[in-house]
């Protein structure tokens, strides 16, 4: 038997069904919404259960951010104002050098970065990195749902495509082993540049081999083409071409950034069903271009919001990312998105990642977050505006996912944030001494 347990909102909001209501409950046994309604009416009916509510508060969904590299907190605000290879060459590569010989600092990374979202109301990360059984074990701990994936990478090298393959393959039976419905993996070049066209093809039957989706970086700088027929000597006219040339053009490819993409190569990936995560701040803050988020939205392919890693993204916001994207459409000019757009991507990757269906109804999975309006949210204006344009009004108070809280009253359930903070200052201080004395 499973407790019961009333969660209320001044407001509920569910951006999948496009509402908002006033003095919104939903009682929650197990992982699942078993009945909803006003207030009033659910606590006559349920008199004695437990309930979190608030004065000002807010319900709905649980956020989903669909792109990110979680170790990369280590790495916040390393860089300013370089161009993306001095970024990786200057930054990124020195630190992760020391990463790939010290895994328990992936693993704490990734649960600073998981610690951080879930204290503002998200409930599943699409992760990319190397290491990545330590983020699906930081994962675990903090009690997210998660698609974990390794970032194949052989830059040309073939003995180098052939161990990628087996990390890829080795995350893929760790992640069946564990047998659970929220950890799941996806097979994952990292970028057309830095896989070669034949690991892009192995990648693809591997995909297919294992029934797995592929996640790819697409279309996020510049010079990617040019790179891929510089490099590995074969034509490149378009992303889309070229994805198709190499078997990737397919429904479960979900491409992150697309800055570059031409209005063709967005057509053409929604007639094959694919997606695309946009990745507004990211691209900003490594002066990859503007997030072409209104065209996403009108053929079809945007599939949610991501922060990308913390080198690129110092703030693992995701609520930050929607206002970014908000305003990034209006500078695209047309209608841009409507606020339901930007909400609706922001929580429903939980059904096509999961299979969870989403929002404040009976039947739902409770992933839910609550949210205190604070001072800087106008609560008697327009409430999905305010979330999108005022996000620091909001205070997340509890998460919970599958009907488990992982934050509570404001605070992590499980974990103390001292102490986390504490290993975090130790961990980027041994990682900022350790490239000090190699540069020296
Ligand atoms: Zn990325």
């Amino acid at each position: 038997m499973f407790k019961l347990v009333l969660i209320s909102g001044a407001y509920g909001v569910d951006p999948v069904n496009g509402w908002v209501r006033k003095n919104w409950s939903i009682l929650v046994e197990g992982s699942e919404i078993v009945d909803a309604g006003e207030r009033g009416l659910m606590r006559t009916r349920y008199p004695s259960e437990e309930e979190h509510h608030g004065k000002r508060t807010l319900l709905m969904p649980a956020l989903v951010n669909c792109h990110t590299h979680l170790p990369m907190v280590l790495l916040r605000s390393a860089s300013s104002q370089l161009t993306m290879e001095r970024w990786f060459s200057d930054v990124v590569y020195p630190r992760e050098k020391i990463l790939r010989s010290n895994p328990e600092l992936v693993k704490l990374g990734s649960k600073v970065a998981l610690a951080e979202m879930v204290l503002e109301g998200v409930g599943a990360v699409v992760d990319m990195y190397f290491m990545e059984e330590q983020v699906v074990q930081a994962g675990l701990e903090i009690g997210v749902k998660g698609v974990y994936t390794y970032g194949l990478a052989d830059v040309g090298d073939e003995s180098k495509m052939r161990s990628e393959l087996n990390s890829a393959k080795s995350l893929f039976g760790m992640i069946r082993r564990l047998g659970k419905k929220s950890v799941k993996t996806a097979i994952a070049p990292h970028a057309i540049y830095t896989c070669s066209p034949s690991l892009l093809k192995e990648a693809s039957r591997l995909a297919d081999e294992l029934s797995l989706p592929v996640h790819i970086h697409l279309a996020e700088r510049s010079d990617e083409l040019k790179l891929v027929e510089k490099m590995y000597n074969v034509r490149a006219s378009s992303y889309s071409s070229y994805l198709d040339s190499v078997g990737l053009m397919r429904s479960s490819l979900l491409g992150f950034h697309g800055t570059q993409l031409t209005q063709e190569d967005i057509s053409r990936l929604g007639s094959v069903g694919a997606g695309v995560v946009a990745n507004p701040t990211s691209n900003l803050r490594l002066g990859n271009g503007i997030s072409p988020v209104s065209l996403f939205a009108k053929y079809g392919v945007l599939r949610g919001f991501g922060t990308d890693g913390a080198c690129s993204n110092d703030e693992q916001s995701v609520l930050r990312e929607l206002k970014m994207a908000a305003l990034l459409s209006t500078v695209q000019g047309s209608a841009g998105l409507t606020e339901w757009e930007i909400l609706r991507a922001a929580v429903s990757p939980m059904t096509f990642l999961f299979g969870d269906r989403v929002g404040l109804e009976r039947g739902c999975v409770a992933n839910i977050a609550l949210y205190e309006m604070d001072i800087g949210f106008n609560a008697e204006s327009n409430i999905p505006r305010g979330i999108i344009y005022s996000p620091s009004g909001l205070r997340c108070t509890h998460t919970m996912i599958d009907g488990r809280f992982l934050v509570r009253d404001g605070s992590l359930t499980d974990i103390s944030t001292d102490e986390l903070m504490s290993d975090y200052s130790k961990a980027v201080s041994i990682i900022e001494s350790k490239v000090g004395s190699e540069q020296l």
